[in-house]
């Protein structure tokens, strides 16, 4: 049984797996890099341990020295959070050695699900649809110009390694092919150290529509419901929302049926997200598997009333799934938006540096997963996600507009964050309709509608702000006069 979990990540996701190990009374041990002497994870554990310098590869992604905390801390098990070792099956195969609990799948599933093309082929095998595409890996350039000629173009490269939107390139014509086919090696190997790339047909307004599924060491499999994660910029989620508003009840039976094949044919233990792409004439092709603990959990967590970190737990302890499919009841509609230290008009870049001052929304159906407090510092060594903002409403339209009040209580002092651009989005018409797809930022203007709308705020204030100096000047010309014979004399005292 599970004692003491070492949580080999940082941030707002090592926070949120030391609650749910609070509440179950596990003991718990962070690890921190340099940087990190001061985060809120080092302070919430159990126990601390310093495992290097503030560059990634010399800390959190130093297999050896995580392991070596793990000994000396005594810690019988990891939780790998998302991003870092979370799908490095070398990791997973280290802690299985020194026998361990990884809580999340086997090495080997792992493996095949962190490739995508093997991936596909289980998918295939199991009557699971994927996207057209190469039959295989390609050889070489020219082996993608001729299969891409052959599916016709758009096409999409990827990287069958490739992860969080990198290593993978639309490409709309030969004269393209080329350059795109070294971009896509060069993340890739910049990523993971190598490259094998495919090709797929890039399919136009697409909305991508995931699964979460579980499955325990007794071979039960469960899905809990989809999410739909469309908004995005550079093939990266953004906002996402459960219920998809284009599942309906017997479509979310007949994917989800899929999504419990889907886990069954790569083996799969513990839990993992299944990734659709939802085309416009309504087929769904499967992506990939994230074999992790998603950023966007939170929202199942809100419709099916679940801690998913437990039941990462519970299942890692070789437990069975408590409940059946048909116990599980979709209850009221959930939006995440991921707060990030960028900025919107200069291409995403990340913003860095001090944080001196920080509100953090609460509320009625709201939930903020986060590692910010007032004087620290977003660091530019890592990811920019800051804080998941999570709202859950009766209807869609009361956690909408709760988010939007969340959004409107969020200060964050010192960085440029995401927060204006959803103001934008969740106020249009077009999210307010359900008319989502990955390119939605694109399709509708969505930053040119933001410039207008900062424009305007901005004009608002300063016309509230010429008219708070008047009323504050007539305010004391009136005290004055009040002084003498007013009936209002006493309130003003
Ligand atoms: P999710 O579906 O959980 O949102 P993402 O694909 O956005 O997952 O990735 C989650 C986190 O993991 C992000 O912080 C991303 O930067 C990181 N990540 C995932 N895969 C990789 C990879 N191959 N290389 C680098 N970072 C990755
Ligand atoms: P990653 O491992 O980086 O998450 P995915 O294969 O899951 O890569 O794709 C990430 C995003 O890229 C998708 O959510 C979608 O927006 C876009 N995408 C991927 N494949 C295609 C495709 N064949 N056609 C159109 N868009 C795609
Ligand atoms: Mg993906």
């Amino acid at each position: 049984m599970i004692e003491k979990v070492l949580v080999a990540n940082r941030g707002e996701i090592a926070l949120r797996v030391i609650r749910t190990c609070k509440t179950l009374g596990i003991k718990t041990v962070s690890v921190y890099s340099d940087e990190d002497y001061n985060s809120l994870h080092v302070k919430q554990a159990t126990e601390a341990y310093h495992i290097g310098e503030a560059a990634p590869a010399k800390s959190y992604l130093n297999q050896e020295k995580i392991l070596e905390a793990v000994l000396s801390s005594g810690a019988d098990s990891v939780h790998p959070g998302y991003g870092f070792l979370s799908e490095n099956d070398d990791f997973a195969t280290l802690c299985e050695k020194n026998k361990i609990t990884f809580i999340g799948p086997t090495a080997k599933s792992m493996n095949l699900c962190g490739d995508k093309m093997k991936c596909k082929e289980a998918m295939l095998a199991a009557n699971v649809p994927t996207v057209p595409g190469s039959p295989g890996l390609v050889k070489d350039a020219d082996d993608a110009k001729k299969i891409a000629n052959e599916i016709g173009y758009p096409v999409m490269l990827k990287s069958v390694y490739g992860g969080g939107g990198r290593g993978i390139r639309i490409v709309t014509s030969d004269a393209e092919l080329e350059s795109g086919y070294e971009s896509v090696t060069g993340e890739s190997i910049a990523a993971v150290g190598k490259s094998a790339i495919l090709v797929e047909k890039f399919l136009e307004k697409t909305r991508h529509i995931e699964y979460q599924f579980a499955r325990d060491t007794h071979g039960n499999t469960v899905h809990i419901f989809e999410r739909e994660c469309s908004i995005q910029r550079r093939n990266q989620k953004l906002i996402e929302q459960t219920p998809s508003p284009i599942v309906d009840a017997k479509t979310r039976q007949r994917v989800g049926e899929l999504v419990r094949n889907a886990a069954v044919a790569v083996g799969y233990t513990n839990l993992g997200t299944a990734e659709f792409l939802r085309a416009d004439n309504g087929e769904f092709y499967f992506i990939e598997i994230n074999a992790r603990l998603q950023v966007e959990h939170p929202i199942t967590e809100f419709v099916s009333g679940l801690d998913l970190v437990k039941l990462q737990i519970d299942i890692a302890n070789g437990e069975p799934i408590p409940f059946k499919q048909s116990d599980l009841k979709m209850n009221g509609y959930a939006i995440e938006c991921r707060i990030n230290a960028e900025d919107t008009f200069l291409d995403f870049a990340p913003s860095t540096g001090p944080v001196p001052d920080v509100s953090i929304p609460a509320g009625p159906g709201v939930r903020c997963d986060t590692y910010l407090y007032p004087g620290c510092t977003v660091s530019p060594f890592y990811d920019s996600l800051m804080a998941k903002l999570v709202t859950w409403g009766q209807t869609f339209e009361e956690s909408r507009t709760r988010m939007l009040c969340a959004l409107d209580d969020f200060y964050i002092q010192g960085v440029e964050t995401s927060i204006p651009l959803y103001k934008t989005i969740l106020n249009s018409a077009e999210y307010k309709n359900g008319d989502l797809s990955t390119d939605f930022i694109k399709r509708y203007g969505i930053i040119d509608r933001l410039t207008e709308d900062l424009k305007r705020e901005k004009e608002e204030k300063s016309l509230a702000a010429v008219a708070a100096a008047v009323i504050h000047s007539e305010y004391f010309k009136s005290r004055v006069q009040d002084k003498t014979n007013s009936k209002w004399s006493h309130r003003l005292e």
